[in-house]
């Protein structure tokens, strides 16, 4: 019961692994690999743009401090909401880093500054993803994140509805169309299924309604849940580990279960190795579907123990 079958591969940011999160090449070299779905987080911009970023400040993934160097609030952050999308087109993507000491916070990954890559809007990026699916003759479906929606809205902002009137407007309308829409505040996934009459997958992010009575209220409003690895196993090293009852639970009342996220290059302590988390997840505790930067590793994975 609520079963996905077989098991889909979610790009976390793209094949972020690889190349900088939320790039249109981070997206290609994903939907090259195979994953099933490629993930969107989404954030506001001052024009009401929303533009595919992870977070709601620029200051580690772009150059905005040497761009725009008056522009930071008084906390010290450069936000993308007070920035036009003109504005943050004139800036470069780069590979994460740390704004205080400048250093990749992943070191083997792609160079910090090390290609022009530019922000995308979220529309931009929709038609991108189309016209890879009409080249390639295989349809990738989108994993949109919104953002912070209850912080948007005390800025004056409703980013969920402008999120889902684009979704609508390239095609994304229905449970059959390719796409889960995903978000951390319950109150805004059940304001997007009820008030905002949201008639797609819906998913519900984080730890806090992981115990069968929160599985329960959230079974009302959404089709899955994201909740972090170490929810579906436990334990600090490969000796404590155990699988919880997390994925039974949820299956019981039909909601799929879609965990973050998979690095092989920052692996939990309960794992032996890649293929032994990838063991555990799937075949041990059953879960549908997986977020990852290293979308190759897991289809492979996939590929394989389906032989
Ligand atoms: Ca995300």
């Amino acid at each position: 019961m609520g079963r996905e079958s077989p098991p889909i591969v979610i790009a976390h940011r793209g094949a972020s692994g690889y190349l900088p999160e939320h790039t249109l090449a981070a997206k290609a070299m994903a939907h090259a690999q195979g994953a099933e779905f490629l993930e969107q987080d989404i954030v506001l911009t001052k024009d009401n743009i929303p533009v595919v970023l992870h977070d709601i400040h620029l200051d580690t993934t772009t150059d905005v401090a040497r761009f725009f160097p008056e522009r930071k609030r008084t906390d010290g952050h450069y936000y993308t909401l007070d920035f036009t999308v003109a504005e943050l087109k004139q800036l470069r993507v780069t590979e994460r880093f740390n704004a205080k000491t400048s250093e990749a916070v992943y070191p083997n990954r792609f160079p910090v500054g090390g290609a022009p890559f530019q922000i995308s809007t979220l529309e931009e990026e929709l038609k991108f993803i189309q016209g890879l699916n009409k080249s390639s003759g295989r349809v990738a479906g989108i994993y949109p994140e919104i953002k912070q929606p209850a912080w948007h809205r005390k800025q004056g902002h409703d980013i969920s509805s402008i999120v889902i009137s684009i979704l609508r407007r390239c095609g994304y309308v229905t449970r059959e169309d390719p796409c889960w829409l995903q978000c951390f505040e319950f109150e805004e996934v059940k304001r997007l299924r009820t008030e905002l009459d949201w008639q797609g997958r819906l998913l519900l992010l984080g730890d806090e309604f992981l115990l069968p009575k929160g599985l329960t209220k959230v079974a009302k409003f959404a089709d899955g849940i994201g909740p972090p690895i170490s929810s579906v196993i436990s334990g600090t090293n490969p000796a404590d580990r155990r699988v919880t009852d997390l994925v039974k639970n949820a299956h019981a009342i039909d909601l799929m279960v879609h965990p973050y996220t998979l690095r092989v290059d920052e692996l939990p302590g309960v794992a032996r190795s890649v293929d032994d988390l990838l063991s555990l997840l799937f075949t041990e505790a059953g879960v549908d579907g997986l977020f990852t930067d290293f979308p190759d590793v897991v289809v492979k994975w996939l590929e394989q123990s389906d032989e």
